[in-house]
């Protein structure tokens, strides 16, 4: 798309992620303070529906389909095409990050969630808080407009970090950043997509067996000063293969009402906080302390934060109460076409929505 019209559609962080799923149930990224979620950036479905049917989904036709086919999609049918608005790519891309020792974190956390509340309007930044091991933990700041005057205002609410980067990437190289391949040095500025071999570096991802537990909830208050004390302490006992990062769902994403779509997580919603446990093994039980943990954090995280939705994307088998979590407010209008779209519910998953609650 860089290429042919230097445009480019707003999706998830992840490059590993395809775009049918994430785009049917979300997308989150870099461009969602600015241009919204994936699925808010869809235009128009062409749907194999459950009579084996080929129908167009839009505003104008199927438009009760269209509504719950951005945040319940594979619930609802095939889709064979997708058209999602385009926006102009920027030139650069800058990237700034803070880093910290975790004994910050109560300090640095309290005026990281103040922030996110405060972004209630389309913006160019994101402000990204990743723990990624128990002594320290990460603020990434991304602008979109490529320059760093946003970023030396922002850096001036935080504490001073013990290190800071400061990197101004062209675009496409920034999408190779973003998939953590420039970093590892195994794709270089200037990789060319289309050529087979640059591609199947790519696959560094999967080369070997990976096994992950995740475990989601989201936020919507703001968290008092002994619970933030409180996180610290859970972070600090958290094993070396789990890692804990908080999205942001200010900007774009907010600024749209929890039943525009059927992606109810807006309004009140503050941020999503994600416990990741990840071993690169066959045997996906070779550190159960690990899995444990994120389970655990879960749970903890009920007390901290009151927590009582998780993002349907983040698929949670252990969740037994996910169809309001997944859907809140939005759930009896989705069983509602669900019964009008595929009566015999022929699309299901363990998870999906029912023809009856
Ligand atoms: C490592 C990792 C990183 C992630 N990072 C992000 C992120 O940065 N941002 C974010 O928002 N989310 C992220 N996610 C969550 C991601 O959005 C979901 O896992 C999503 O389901 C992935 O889409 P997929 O097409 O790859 O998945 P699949 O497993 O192929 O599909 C997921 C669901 O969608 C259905 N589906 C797939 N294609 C179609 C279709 N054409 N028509 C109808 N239904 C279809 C499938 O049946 C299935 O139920 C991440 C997940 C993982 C595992």
């Amino acid at each position: 798309m860089w290429e042919t019209g230097r445009v480019f559609i707003p999706t998830g962080y992840c490059p590993t992620i395809g775009v049918a799923g994430s785009s049917l149930g979300g997308g989150l990224g870099n461009f969602g303070g600015t241009y919204g979620l994936a699925l808010d950036n869809i235009l128009e479905l062409s749907v194999v529906n459950s009579m084996g049917k080929l129908i167009v989904a839009n505003q104008n036709v199927n438009s009760d389909l269209f509504w719950a086919m951005r945040g319940a999609g594979s619930s609802f049918g095939i889709v064979t095409k997708f058209t999602f608005r385009t926006y102009p790519a920027p030139d650069f891309v800058f990237v700034g990050t803070l880093n910290y020792a975790i004994g910050m974190f109560p300090q640095v956390m309290n005026i990281w969630q103040n922030f996110v509340a405060a972004d209630t309007g389309p913006t160019n930044v994101t402000l990204e808080f990743t723990v990624g091991n128990a002594t320290n933990f990460e603020l990434q700041f991304t602008d979109l407009s490529g320059n760093d005057h946003r970023f030396e205002q922002i850096r001036q609410l935080f504490p001073i970090p013990h290190d800071v980067s400061k990197i101004k990437f062209p675009f496409p190289d920034f999408l190779l950043y973003q998939a953590k391949v420039l970093s590892n040095e195994i794709l270089r500025p200037g990789t060319k997509m289309d050529i087979p071999s640059d591609l199947a570096r790519l696959n560094h991802f999967s080369s070997q067996p990976v096994y992950q537990k995740r475990k989601s909830f989201y936020v919507s208050k703001i968290v008092g000063e002994s619970q933030l004390f409180e996180l610290q302490s859970l972070l600090e006992r958290m094993p070396s293969t789990v890692a804990v990062w908080f999205d942001g769902y200010g900007g774009a994403v907010r600024a749209i009402q929890p039943n525009a779509t059927a992606f109810v997580h807006r309004g009140s919603t503050l941020y999503n906080v994600i416990a990741s446990y990840k071993v690169i093994h066959p045997d996906p039980f070779i550190n159960e302390a690990g899995e444990s943990y994120v389970r655990h954090f879960f749970d903890a995280g009920r007390e901290i934060f009151q927590h009582n939705e998780t993002y349907q994307n983040y698929v949670d088998e252990d969740l037994l109460d996910y169809l309001a979590r997944y859907y809140g407010d939005n759930l009896a209008r989705l069983v509602q076409v669900k019964r009008n779209y595929d009566p015999d519910n022929f699309f299901r998953n363990p998870q999906s929505v029912p023809i009856r609650l």
